[in-house]
């Protein structure tokens, strides 16, 4: 089955307009990093591409492949900056597997031994 088309109404294509706020802690001609709204844990990141894509299902290979090249600086930094053991990444495409808001995105969430994250 098809993905489901690209909706640039989406809350992260305004964001990329900047009809709306974002705390931006990276920004690059592709892609743009900043602070989850509602963290689940101190330091929860998102990283997403210039490029309308509605999730990794219809994301072209060049997109990608560089996001995840800014995923891996993003991580770094985030582990960095909040002395985290380690670090979460998670990606969702569509509804059905929790994703919410329809343009593609990663999670970057430091973790620290022994803490739960928040649901
Ligand atoms: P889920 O909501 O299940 O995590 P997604 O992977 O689609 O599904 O994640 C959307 C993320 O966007 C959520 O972590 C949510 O807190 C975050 N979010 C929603 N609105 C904003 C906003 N205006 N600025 C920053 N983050 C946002």
């Amino acid at each position: 089955m098809n993905n489901p088309a690209y909706d640039g109404n989406n809350i992260f294509a305004k964001i990329l307009k900047g009809e709306i706020p974002s705390y931006r802690v990276y920004e690059d001609e592709h892609a743009v990093a900043f602070m989850d709204v509602m963290p689940q844990a101190p330091g929860h990141t998102l990283v997403m591409p210039k490029q309308p894509s509605r999730n990794l299902l219809d994301a072209d290979p060049a997109t990608l492949s560089h996001l995840v090249t800014v995923v891996q600086k993003v991580a770094n930094a985030v582990k960095d900056a909040f002395d985290a053991d380690g670090i979460y990444i998670a990606q969702f495409n569509e509804a059905s597997a929790g994703q919410t808001v329809f343009h593609l995105h990663f999670h970057v969430i430091p973790r620290h031994e022994g803490a739960a994250l928040k649901p």
